[in-house]
């Protein structure tokens, strides 16, 4: 792999040459030169701004040589860059990445699809499974980041691997179970614990679903449209604008 720099752009660098190069290294402090002959001190740092002076120069504006979009993209790009060179790997991206443009559709693939789009890099089984278990690390790692709250956590493994992991409440879960007397708890924590006591695993997924867009166009937080509800027969809330009178 060439550089390491993540810069999103696919623009190549070009390194300066000819005339321009010779005035570049002409332009190097020659302190640091003379010097050097004294006490020789490759580490000066005199020696290393004029390196990186110079470097800067020969290279303007250079960018990581893999074609990348995001960050994930480039993480994929480069383990495909072992043992292979960078034009090879943006050969093969773009394929791989229309095919699987997400960590959650990487995740999913299966290894022989994968090794099939990534032949020509070279060690493509150890590289599928490479790409393969990284995305489904994304996905994990996602769940433990900071600020990302079992809530989240729930539903993105609901909604991006549809793994119960547990019942997503927000506002219109944690309202609407209670009104529906299925929690008498407060806090999300303990409704989803509630729950999940109650309602079976394989309707985890879709009860959240369900129940988030009842809240969003039925029961509403003030004046739920009862009269509209599907519900309403099974709901003895105190908070009912209409009832029929055969809630049980
Ligand atoms: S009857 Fe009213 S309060 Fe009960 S669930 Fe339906 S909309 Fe909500």
């Amino acid at each position: 792999m060439a550089t390491t720099k993540v810069v999103p752009t696919t623009a190549k660098a070009k390194a300066v040459t000819g005339a321009k190069a010779r005035a570049i290294a002409a332009s190097e402090p020659v302190a640091a030169k003379k010097k050097a002959g004294k006490t020789r001190n490759p580490l000066a740092p005199e020696r290393i701004a004029a390196i990186l002076d110079v470097l800067r120069k020969t290279y303007p504006g250079v960018v990581c040589a893999l074609h990348h979009r995001s960050a994930w993209e480039l993480t994929v790009a480069t383990i495909l860059s072992a043992q292979c060179t960078d034009v090879r790997v943006n050969l093969v991206t773009p394929a791989l990445f229309k095919a699987f443009p997400t960590p959650k559709a990487m995740a999913a693939a299966s290894l022989p699809e994968l090794e099939e789009l990534i032949r020509t890099t070279g060690f493509f089984r150890n590289k599928a499974k490479s790409i393969q278990g990284a995305a489904r690390i994304v996905m994990e790692e996602i769940l433990r980041l900071p600020g990302v709250a079992r809530k989240t956590g729930n539903v993105v493994l609901g909604s991006w691997f549809n793994i119960p992991s547990g019942v997503v409440v927000d506002t219109h879960v944690l309202r609407i179970s209670r009104r529906l007397e299925l929690t008498h708890a407060t806090t999300p924590e303990k409704v989803e614990q509630d729950l999940m006591k109650i309602i079976p695993q394989d309707r985890w997924i879709d009860f959240s679903h369900e129940i988030i867009h009842h809240g969003r166009q039925i029961c509403v937080a003030r004046k739920p449209r009862c009269v509209d509800c599907t519900l309403e027969k099974l709901c003895n809330s105190p908070d009912k604008t209409w009832t029929s009178q055969e809630a049980g």
